[in-house]
């Protein structure tokens, strides 16, 4: 983005461009953030030892860099 006032553009147009362009980029940090194994409808929560915990899509226990960023099948858990 270009942070330059634009030709003939006032202070609240430019906030407003920036605000625009930041709440994007926000609202995409923020839901990569939050999207981990744990909060994955496909994830299957084992016993209270948690051996049983597993990806529901292939069986296997998520690596930790994918259990706590999530990958592209994630999908939101339904609260209730
Ligand atoms: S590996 Fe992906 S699809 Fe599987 S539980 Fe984790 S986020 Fe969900």
């Amino acid at each position: 983005m270009n942070f330059n006032k634009p030709e003939g553009a006032n202070r609240g147009e430019v906030i407003r461009g920036v605000a625009e362009y930041l709440d994007e980029k926000v609202r995409r940090a923020l839901d990569e953030a939050t999207r981990t194994c744990l909060n994955c409808e496909h994830f299957i929560e084992g016993p209270p030892d948690r051996t049983g915990e597993k990806c529901g899509l292939n069986g296997l226990m998520p690596p930790p860099s994918i259990a706590a960023r999530g990958c592209d099948d994630h999908l939101d858990k339904i609260p209730f």
